[in-house]
């Protein structure tokens, strides 16, 4: 198996500075207390347009963002592409809701295709579909309540959003992922990212739906739509991640009585994930599959099936990803040994980043061993350079 441990190759594009300010970042958002209190003091504060920015902007922001702007995400863009590994630029508004506000979040993805097309270091775009619609209206489409002649045009706004990133990243040749979100809207998401694969993932994989394997649902969904696929001669594509929502998930359905959509526990969860992974690497002829994960074991089950297949590491329908300023030491192990790598480098102003950063912090407090991990391997480094 691959061995992710190797600390130089990790970290070979930070300097003494920049690690040292990683540790102190990590041992800050280590401490549920610190994350609290940060949430609940910062992002307010920047709302109410008190000047916090300066603590943000240079700590927590530059570890886990691009910039502001697709332009400051140059020096990052570079920096990773020196060590094999790749962008895909994340513009990171979440909980948008006016029109305004959604065209202008389409705008900006409509920017990234640009920015990529023809660019061999960004190989793929990204939206968040609730970053194209009222989270509610979709709820609302889904529950199947009837709506509104108003919100019958809002709703068919939101299809034309989609339609409209997907023939642009289409017309630029710029495959496109659509991230996936909580079980009560993923329907309707689905739903419309099928219509758009079948429509162009006709001679390349360009549309990519994402697959949260904590759903008990989801294995029985990959087979067939890999299958139905297959009958039409259009290719399946699919980034693969666990589920981001684990607990807001249980407690709804709990609250609503109904059964959760979620593995009764982390086992299920790993196994289901990593015989995702096999089943899309044993039908490399038509699906294309990004395997979206800081789990170390699955990198390397997936690493061992692709090393058996005899295809080249770098197999074009083959890659895999994770966040900016996190398991750094999967990424540029995964990248030296010839693999596709992308990195995740969400960017926008500090006010519209926020939320993002503050699950970030969340999730490196709650999710048990990640912090710790990175604590150990940028103790290890910070170690072997004094030797
Ligand atoms: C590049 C990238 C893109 C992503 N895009 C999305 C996206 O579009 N949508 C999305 O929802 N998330 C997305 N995520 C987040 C992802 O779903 C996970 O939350 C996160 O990556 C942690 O899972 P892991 O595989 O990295 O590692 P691990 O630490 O091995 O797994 C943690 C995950 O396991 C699952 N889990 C933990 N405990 C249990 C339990 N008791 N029972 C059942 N399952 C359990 C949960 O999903 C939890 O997040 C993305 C992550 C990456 C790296």
């Amino acid at each position: 198996m691959l061995a992710f441990d190797n600390t130089e190759v990790a970290f070979r594009d930070k300097s003494d500075k920049e690690l040292k300010k990683a540790w102190w970042l990590f041992r800050a958002v280590g401490k549920p207390a610190v994350v609290k209190l940060g949430s609940m003091v910062l992002h307010p504060a920047l709302w109410l347009g008190i000047p916090v920015r300066w603590a943000i902007k240079p700590t927590v922001f530059s570890h886990f963002c691009g910039g502001e702007s697709i332009d400051e995400c140059e020096p990052t863009i570079k920096r990773l592409y020196d060590s094999n590994i790749y962008t895909i630029l994340d513009y990171s508004a979440e909980g948008k809701e006016t029109e305004s506000d959604l065209d202008y979040t389409k705008n900006q993805i409509l920017l990234t295709i640009d920015k990529a097309a023809g660019d061999k270091r960004i190989p793929f775009a990204v939206f968040k579909p609730s970053g194209m619609a009222r989270f509610s209206l979709l709820e609302k489409v889904q529950a199947g309540e009837l709506l509104t002649p108003d919100e019958q045009q809002e709703y068919n706004r939101v299809g034309q959003r989609f339609e409209e990133i997907c023939t642009h990243a289409a017309r630029m040749d710029v495959p496109v992922m659509i991230d996936s979100e909580e079980s009560w809207i993923q329907d309707i998401v689905d739903g419309m990212v099928e219509e758009l694969m079948f429509r162009f993932n006709t001679s390349k994989p360009l549309i990519y739906n994402t697959l949260q394997m904590y759903r008990h649902d989801r294995p029985g969904y990959l087979k067939r739509f890999i299958t139905r696929a297959r009958e039409k001669g259009i290719f399946a594509a699919f980034k693969l991640v666990r589920g981001a929502y684990m607990e807001k998930e249980r407690d709804r359905a709990r609250k609503a009585g109904y059964l959760s959509p979620i593995y009764p526990d982390k086992e299920a969860t790993d196994r289901a994930f990593d015989e995702a992974t096999a089943l899309c690497l044993a039908n490399l002829d038509n699906v294309a599959v990004n395997i979206g994960t800081h789990n170390e074991i699955s990198c390397a089950k997936a690493v061992d099936i692709i090393s058996g297949l005899s295809v080249p590491s770098d197999h074009p329908h083959i890659s895999f990803a994770q966040l900016l300023g996190m398991s750094d030491h999967i990424s540029y192990n995964l990248a030296r040994d010839g693999y596709n790598v992308c990195k995740y480098v969400p960017y926008g102003p500090v006010k519209t980043v926020m939320p993002y950063l503050i699950r970030r912090a969340q999730e490196n407090t709650s999710v048990a061993g990640q912090t710790s991990r990175e604590l150990f391997l940028i103790r290890k480094e910070i170690d072997r350079r004094k030797l």
